[in-house]
């Protein structure tokens, strides 16, 4: 359990880091190419700060994956990493090694998955109805 932890921290910090480089290069593409700022540099002085200050302005998909590999280290950290949250039993570390922040196991992600969908669909239906009434109302 204990191997099995820190071989997942380090594929998170792993991650983490591809990811804020990914968006660093991303950020440096949208603003002033030439500024003659020498490359490398936003990321090499990584800090905490900085990591916050980059989780202000990148694009939600990059923040929500930031913040899922900070939630799974803190778990880490806490002890409860790797346990799905739903049924408390044991995430496969096949699944771990595919999505390191798993939170829940292939089954209860699944149905919860499964949960929204619907859940959606119901929000879509009424949406639908909605409209289907309000123009019912001005014809
Ligand atoms: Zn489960």
């Amino acid at each position: 359990m204990k191997d099995k932890q820190a071989e997942m921290k380090g594929i998170l910090l792993q991650m983490k880091d591809d990811t804020l480089r990914e968006i660093s290069k991303a950020m440096k593409s949208g603003t002033d190419a030439s500024s003659g700022e020498p490359s490398g540099d936003i990321y090499d002085q990584a800090s905490s700060e900085r990591d916050r200050e980059l989780g202000l302005i990148l694009g939600d998909r990059e923040r929500e994956k930031v913040r899922n590999i900070d939630e799974a280290l803190q778990r880490i950290a806490d002890g409860e990493y790797g346990i799905c949250e739903e049924c408390e039993e044991e995430i496969p570390l096949g699944r771990l090694k595919v999505v390191p922040f798993a939170r829940y196991c292939v089954k209860c992600k699944a149905d919860i998955e499964k949960q929204q969908a619907q859940t959606k669909r119901f929000e879509e239906d009424r949406a639908y109805r909605d409209i289907a009434m309000g123009e019912e109302e001005e014809a």
